[in-house]
């Protein structure tokens, strides 16, 4: 018999893990921003050695200012505006992940930040999607396997959604797994775009929602009663409608039960939510608690550029803050691929013949 291995980074990596919440322009490599922006002239990086790069992005997305938090997105989608650069972006996504151990990730952007330079919305889709297929192949003839769908978002600040949402339909049989709106909770309530989700829904297409990141229980509500979210985008402020005796027993109020009773996933980013205040620690994050409670949590890295995360480095923070063990990893992870918006026999499959084996003899 061997000994089952601590759960440390090192043999996290190795565990089979799935991804729902990602954004392509979030998660570059600091290289290749830097190649990008000497291959296609763009100008406005802050530095171009590799490693001060790097180091800008996770500062500057740390600072608290949300200046130099938009800074950041300004320069990842401003090296992004070829198709040349979408296709090396989505494939080196696909790759990165695959190193990480992800089996299963869906990574979502906004295709209407990449036409700055004269891409059709249609171009950009096209473009990621050849990028996602040529990384799990290059992952695959490494000896690592990976499956990616992706999510076009919105924005809410913009006013595209009812075509986003028609590029998602159209491009649902080609790699397209879902809808999605980003951008600022504040002031631009999902319902704004309503249409687009009546849409989607007679469509029968799977959309999450950002809602209740920063932002409170109101987003929640709306994106779930009014507007149809099969998911949350973060949806960690559900929190704020459950209260703790001092023994630690919780009373859940009606849309914290709501969530919980119906199943609804909770993409939460824990380092992410660090980053922007959302919660003041790891140790502090309300992921705990929604995981004691058995909400149907999922671990998620947001922005893996700006966070200097990854699907094995949230778990090892998490391990680390709540005491995780194997089979609470496994428990995310099959959570994650149960939420996913992928067919339903690939899900199982998934389940049974790659998460399951991967952690079993880690589960004594
Ligand atoms: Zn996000």
């Amino acid at each position: 018999m061997s000994a089952i291995p601590p759960v440390t980074l090192e043999h996290i990596r190795r565990v089979p893990k799935v991804l729902l919440h990602d954004h392509l322009d979030g998660s570059l490599r600091p290289e290749t921003v830097a190649e990008l922006a000497d291959a296609t002239g763009y100008r406005g990086l802050p530095t171009t050695d590799v490693g001060e790069l790097g180091r800008w992005f996770r500062e500057a997305a740390d600072s608290g200012s949300l200046v130099s938090y938009l800074e950041t997105f300004a320069h990842t989608c401003g090296v992004m505006q070829t198709e040349d650069a979408l296709v090396r972006v989505a494939a080196e996504c696909a790759e990165d992940l695959a190193d990480d151990g992800v089996v299963y990730a869906e990574v979502r952007y906004a295709p209407e930040l990449f036409v700055e330079r004269g891409l059709t919305l249609d171009a950009v889709v096209e473009a990621v999607q050849e990028g996602f297929a040529q990384g799990e192949r290059r992952a695959a003839e490494r000896g690592k396997f990976i499956r990616t769908g992706t999510l076009l978002c919105a924005m809410r600040q913009h006013a595209r959604a009812q075509e986003i949402a028609e590029i998602a339909v159209r491009y649902r049989d080609t790699g397209v797994v879902g809808f999605d709106i980003a951008g600022p909770e504040a002031g631009f309530p999902p319902t704004r775009n309503l249409d687009a989700f009546e849409y989607l829904r007679t469509n029968n297409a799977h959309f999450t929602i950002h809602a209740g990141e920063a932002f409170g229980l109101a987003s929640i509500w709306e994106a779930i009663q009014h507007c149809g979210a099969e998911r949350l985008g973060h949806g960690v402020r559900i929190v704020d409608d459950i209260k703790s005796d001092p023994d630690g027993t919780a009373h859940l109020g009606p849309l914290a039960s709501y969530v919980r009773d119906r199943r609804i996933p909770l993409e939460i980013c824990p380092s992410s939510n660090v980053q922007t205040g959302a919660a003041a620690s790891i140790a502090d994050h309300p992921i705990g608690l929604l995981a004691r409670l058995h909400f149907r949590v999922t671990v998620n890295t947001d922005n893996r550029l700006m966070s200097g995360c990854t699907v094995s480095s949230e778990f090892a923070a998490l391990a680390d803050a709540f005491g995780y063990g194997w089979a609470d990893l496994q428990w995310f992870t099959i959570n994650a691929m149960k939420s996913a918006f992928l067919d339903f026999d690939l899900r199982l499959a998934l389940i049974n013949n790659v998460i399951k084996p991967g952690y079993a003899p880690l589960l004594a």
